[in-house]
């Protein structure tokens, strides 16, 4: 299996370790022709805005969108922001194809980054140790997308819309590969459904 990290800016290297780990092959994505080939791509955090204009700049925002439209994307903080079809300001580059409603930097400046051990029943029993840093949430989601996680006030913090998987926190930062094991899952069931046609 091959799969793209988004290397413009932010915690791509991080990302590329928990897949190698894995056994997985990691490819950095900074231009449209990276994108051949791949099974998969993790669009990490960083600063959405940043990630935006560079995606711009590179001649990447078309090809990211073509790319996550047909084939599974996993977007972790400013990447879930960059997933998103609501982010609630029209100016900042997103490829705005999954049906959530985002506020970004939720917990305000005065709460930078924190750790919690967050309930997800579809990774088991055991929590996750979900690191938000500069974290926004997933104010609202819309019919055909699935809550994975809420945060005990209730504030939705992890969510899918079939091959498109979006987490606010960073899961290549705590050391449970868990996540990526579920994303590489989700890509394998979205393979298994394409030769089955
Ligand atoms: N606050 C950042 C943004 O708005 C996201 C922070 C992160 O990815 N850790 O893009």
């Amino acid at each position: 299996m091959k799969i793209g990290v988004l290397a413009l800016q932010g915690a791509f290297l991080e990302h590329e370790k928990v897949l190698r780990s894995l056994g997985v092959t990691a490819v950095e994505v900074r231009l449209p022709e990276h994108l051949h080939d791949l099974d998969g791509l993790i669009i990490p955090g960083g600063e959405s805005t940043t990630i935006g204009k560079l995606a711009v700049d590179y001649g990447l925002l078309e090809p990211l969108r073509q790319f996550a439209t047909a084939y599974p994307t996993w977007g972790t903080c400013a990447g879930l922001i960059f997933l998103a079809k609501d982010i609630g300001i029209d100016r900042q580059p997103v490829l705005g194809l999954m049906d959530i409603h985002v506020n970004r930097n939720a917990f305000g400046r005065q709460v930078d980054s924190f750790e919690v051990d967050l309930a997800v029943p579809a990774l088991g029993d055991v929590p996750f140790p979900a690191l938000f840093i500069r974290a926004p949430v997933i104010t609202a989601v819309e019919p055909g997308v699935t809550v994975l996680s809420r945060l005990a006030d209730g504030r939705i913090v992890a969510a899918q819309q079939g091959h498109l998987l979006a987490t606010a926190f960073h899961p290549e930062l705590t050391g449970d590969p868990r996540f990526h094991r579920y994303f590489l899952k989700m890509i394998e069931k979205v393979e298994n459904l394409r030769t089955s046609d």
